[in-house]
């Protein structure tokens, strides 16, 4: 059987560490010409070099999600170079926890949400403009969380910006269904990143709960978040759209 994204063209963002460089390995293996967007352009550097020098095909675009045109240049880029965009994971986030509600700066608020919620809206925007150009039947992921269902902590911007990454889910997917577009995201669990470790460095406590909350009772490697990023954004998954896909050990 050919490989599952045989012929296809994926925009990955937040591609420099984590669950996002899991999944380009995973993706240009699966046969994708990947388009690696994140500010690190060494890092994204190197992860294509690997995927190169495995015989992948990457092409890296240095930007960051919170301006427009940044995001913009990638989807132009990948039309330029590939030929049209078939699907995209808009993966890139961050996070800070330990900090009460009534005592978080604003910077910190505006800070998550720009991050978390209009890199994913600036993602779709141009993205969802692309494959309507190229009636192109995409398929497009976006990374919420266990704490885009639920309160999981002290963190109360990366909460609500995780719910509104599932509104836009929802919203994109019901609005470009009829034309063959396909919008899911993935509710990750705790996965072992340099996200992780920030945050766990910041408040050490919640280490225990992160891991005793999933019913494996152990942090996710960001490779597993990648197979389920792949079973989306590839035809295996042609008949699911609008969903809230859990990648999360079982959280309770
Ligand atoms: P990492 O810190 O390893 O990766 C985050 C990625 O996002 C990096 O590649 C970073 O690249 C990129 N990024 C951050 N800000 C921007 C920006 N403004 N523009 C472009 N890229 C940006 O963490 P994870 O892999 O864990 O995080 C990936 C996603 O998973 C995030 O959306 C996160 O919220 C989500 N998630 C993670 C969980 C976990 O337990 N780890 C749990 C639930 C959800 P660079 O700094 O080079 O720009």
């Amino acid at each position: 059987t050919a490989p599952l994204l045989h012929g296809k063209t994926v925009m990955i963002t937040g591609a420099s560490s984590g669950i996002g460089a899991a999944a380009a390995r995973a993706f240009a293996a699966e046969g994708a010409a990947v388009v690696l967007m994140a500010r690190r352009d060494d890092k994204l550097e190197h992860h294509a070099r690997l995927i190169r020098e495995s015989g992948g095909e990457a092409l890296c675009v240095a930007g960051d999600v919170t301006e427009s045109s940044d995001v913009q240049r990638a989807v132009d880029q990948a039309r330029d170079t590939y030929g049209r965009l078939d699907a995209a994971f808009n993966n890139a986030g961050w996070a800070s926890s330990g900090t009460p509600l009534h005592k978080t700066e604003d910077t910190d608020y505006d800070r998550i949400m720009d991050v978390n919620v209009r890199g994913v809206w600036n993602c779709l925007r141009a993205q969802i403009t692309a494959m309507l150009e190229t009636r192109t039947r995409g398929s497009i992921v976006n990374t919420s969380s266990v704490a885009g269902l639920r309160a999981t902590g002290t963190a109360a911007p990366y909460i609500a910006a995780k719910h509104a990454v599932l509104g836009l889910t929802r919203a994109a997917a019901d609005e470009y269904g009829p034309s063959g577009i396909r919008v899911n995201a993935l509710v990750v669990g705790s996965t072992h990143t340099e996200l992780m470790d920030e945050v766990l460095t910041q408040t050490p406590s919640l280490y225990e709960p992160f891991t005793s909350r999933a019913i494996q009772r152990r942090l996710a490697d960001p490779s597993e978040i990648a197979q389920a990023a792949l079973w989306l954004c590839s035809d295996r998954s042609s008949f699911t759209t609008g969903a809230a896909v859990p990648v999360d050990g079982g959280w309770t």
